[in-house]
């Protein structure tokens, strides 16, 4: 139901904690789960996800900045947070006083960080991120050991943990740079260990790699686009099918709806919405949605999607508007005032994947729900 809303996000409590619990089937006893709930929790709304994670199954949740962090403690979450971006100097001492952990790529960083849990006679949690072969943040060799050795020497750092990052899993079935990325953190985490460096927690694998490699788990695993429910991709679904792994029967978490504010006759040879783009060739009926590119239904769908209503499809018609969209249900029986329209998700026998939504206007579903915007309403269903 709209209630007083014109666009709304339904989240599935029921399809996170299926989720979650399947990755902890697949995983050994004593390895944690991480969740990762950057970016807005992939656009699932991150106070929401924050507040329900840990009774969900996640035992450790993961954010890109302080921020995030920040706010997905103030909902509630007492778990350990770990911080997977960079840390401005400007807000260590908040880092310290939340005693949140962090990556550090840096020794001014390590060093400041340092500093700061002296004065306020506390420790911190840092994690090192080994460069492996995606070449972003990550350390290496001779600038991985000293920055090590500085945290393992500092009486107010604790090396708590080493990571990486795959480039590839989710983009091949071929999955041999992945072996490669796997002993190289080996042989990092080797080399730390020759210089008496033992971090008690190693990760590295995200959906992909927790799905398809229980040799990435290590003690603890980060699966994000798949705790929501989602398929890293069709590769994956593919490599889980030729590693003759178990299925993993994911649930989306999240739906996307909206209502029908307006039904009206149109004639043939009539043109809708800006820039004439779409001329009827016979008499339609149309239904206007009152969303449009500013609530995230992206300009790339007009004249390409198409939504949910009554259980059939109603295609996008002419452009999408800031704030509205018209869609012709002229085959559909019986379209009213309010009825519910479905973006992503199921209705009926139908149903809109987040993945089809994507590739409708030229982009992945990370990004698509990522980028669904923060003034949606976020509701809980079962
Ligand atoms: C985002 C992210 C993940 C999660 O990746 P998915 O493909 O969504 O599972 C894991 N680890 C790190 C470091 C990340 O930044």
């Amino acid at each position: 139901m709209a209630g007083m809303d014109l666009t709304w996000i339904e989240l599935s409590k029921g399809a996170l904690e299926h989720n979650l619990g399947l990755f902890r089937e697949s995983m050994a006893e004593g390895v944690r789960l991480l969740v990762p709930i950057k970016a807005n929790a992939y656009g699932h709304g991150l106070a929401e996800m924050a507040r329900v994670m840990p009774s969900c199954g996640a035992d450790w949740l993961g954010v890109h900045s302080l921020q995030e962090a920040m706010i997905a403690q103030d909902a509630g979450a007492t778990c350990p947070i770990l911080v997977l971006g960079y840390v401005p100097f400007e807000g260590m001492e908040e880092v310290v006083r939340r005693g949140l952990r962090v990556m550090v790529t840096n020794w001014e960083s390590a060093e400041a960080l340092a500093r700061i849990a002296e004065a306020l006679d506390e420790r911190v949690a840092v994690h090192l991120k080994i460069e492996t072969g995606t070449n972003r943040q990550g350390l290496q060799g001779r600038d991985l050991l000293i920055l090590a050795r500085s945290i393992h020497t500092s009486k107010h750092l604790v090396l708590e943990g080493c990571y990486t990052h795959f480039a590839n899993i989710e983009d091949t079935t071929d999955h041999s740079y992945a072996k490669m990325q796997l002993e190289r953190f080996e042989r990092g985490l080797e080399m730390l260990e020759k210089h008496g460096i033992r971090p008690q927690i190693r990760h590295a694998a995200a959906s992909a790699a927790s799905m398809l490699f229980r040799e990435t788990h290590f003690e603890m695993i980060r699966p994000g686009i798949s705790a929501y429910g989602l398929w890293p991709s069709r590769e994956t679904y593919v490599s889980l099918l030729q590693e003759g792994r178990s299925s993993f029967p994911l649930r989306p978490v999240l739906s996307w709806k909206t209502v029908v504010t307006q039904v009206k006759e149109v004639v043939a040879g009539e043109y809708i919405g800006y820039g004439c783009t779409y001329r009827t060739t016979r008499g339609i009926r149309l239904a206007i949605l009152p969303i449009g590119y500013y609530d995230g239904y992206d300009r790339g769908l007009s004249n390409v999607g198409y939504v949910l209503i009554r259980g059939q499809r109603a295609p996008v018609r002419g452009r999408i508007c800031m704030n509205l969209t018209m869609v012709d249900v002229t085959d559909i029986g019986g379209v009213d005032l309010e009825d519910e329209v479905v973006l992503i998700g199921k209705q009926g026998e139908e149903e809109i994947k987040a993945e089809s939504f994507a590739s409708w206007f030229g982009t992945i579903h990370y990004e698509a729900v990522s980028r669904l915007p923060h003034h949606i309403r976020r509701r809980w269903v079962a």
